[in-house]
């Protein structure tokens, strides 16, 4: 395995040339393109990786995931889903236009940013740090990763430069999908981008959901009915407005992040973490979907 995904990194270093770094947000400019690595970890304790996997980059919306298991703990399924959808919008994960025109008012699903921002104001705490803090604990439970901190640079480019999901936030306030302080929920949605973090920490956040929300320990710290429902939306909405032509080319539930990772989940098998900046039209890590398109062909491990 550890020469497989040296032979493909090897491979897919070419791939990387044909994508762009992310430069909506100025300091994720700064990042090499020709970056790529992956960490896998499966349950039997095996660790594989190859390239750059230990290379330190945001998380950004593979947070959406973590933020949605944290916000369905705090409130449920029932008033989570009362407040944000479950099927794909079809449009870019930065969209604004359907907020208003779609007769079902609320954001079409957790994974675009809409969706997301909601999601962050339901998560319970005193205040935006406190909210923030709870969020970041959880990530840290979960993927059994202390070391996990934010990113105070991207966080403040993210924040400077969040003009757009800023007006998102206060148009959803606006329409009373936002119940609570709309300033808190934006700052905690760009904290919660603003984490660093590895593919190791990626991969095990994979592991993670492989194995129903459980941790290596064996502590179940969400249901297996959240993991599934994440998972669910990670195969339909997680790899932006590309998510069909994903599941047909890689097949598995996973979730990408302009800063160039995707989580990738074998069910009751494997996490896998990518770490590929360079990023194809849709905003998906464009060699990262070539090596895990070929990873899947080689170990046949497609849930369809
Ligand atoms: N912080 C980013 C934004 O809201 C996250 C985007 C992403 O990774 O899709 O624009």
């Amino acid at each position: 395995m550890q020469e497989l995904l040296k032979e493909l990194v090897e491979k897919h270093r070419k791939t990387t040339e044909l994508g762009k770094v992310a430069s909506y947000i100025p300091e994720l400019e700064k990042t090499n393109p020709r970056n790529l690595g992956i960490y896998i970890l499966d349950n039997e304790g095996n660790e594989y990786f190859a390239g750059d996997y230990d290379n330190k980059f945001t998380v950004q919306s593979i947070s959406k995931v973590v933020a949605l298991m944290l916000a369905i703990l705090d409130n449920g399924e029932e008033y989570v889903f009362s407040k944000v959808g479950m099927d794909p919008s079809g449009d870019p994960f930065n969209s604004i236009r359907k907020l208003e025109t779609s007769s079902r008012r609320k954001p079409y699903n957790p994974m675009i940013n809409a969706g997301a921002i909601v999601v962050s104001s339901m998560i319970k705490g005193d205040d935006a740090k406190d909210k923030f803090n709870r969020l970041l604990e959880f990530f840290k439970k979960i993927t059994e990763d202390p070391s996990l901190e934010l990113n105070p640079k991207v966080y403040l480019s993210e924040s400077e430069t969040g003009n757009k999901n800023r007006a998102m936030g206060y148009y959803l306030k606006s329409e009373g999908i936002i119940t609570g302080n709309v300033e808190e929920a934006l700052e905690v949605y760009f904290k919660q981008c603003s984490i660093d973090v590895t593919a190791k920490t990626i991969a095990k956040l994979g592991l993670f959901l492989a194995n129903e929300g459980q941790t290596s320990t064996g502590e179940q710290v969400v249901s297996n009915r959240v993991s599934r429902i994440v998972k669910t939306l990670m195969v339909t909405c997680g790899m932006y407005d590309n998510s069909g032509e994903f599941a047909v080319r890689v097949g598995l539930p996973s979730k990408s992040g302009v800063g160039g990772g995707i989580v990738s989940v074998v069910p009751h098998k494997m996490g896998i973490g990518i770490y590929s900046p360079a990023l194809d039209q849709k905003g998906n890590p464009i060699a990262g979907v070539c090596l895990l398109e070929d990873l899947c062909n080689e170990l046949k491990c497609r849930i369809f």
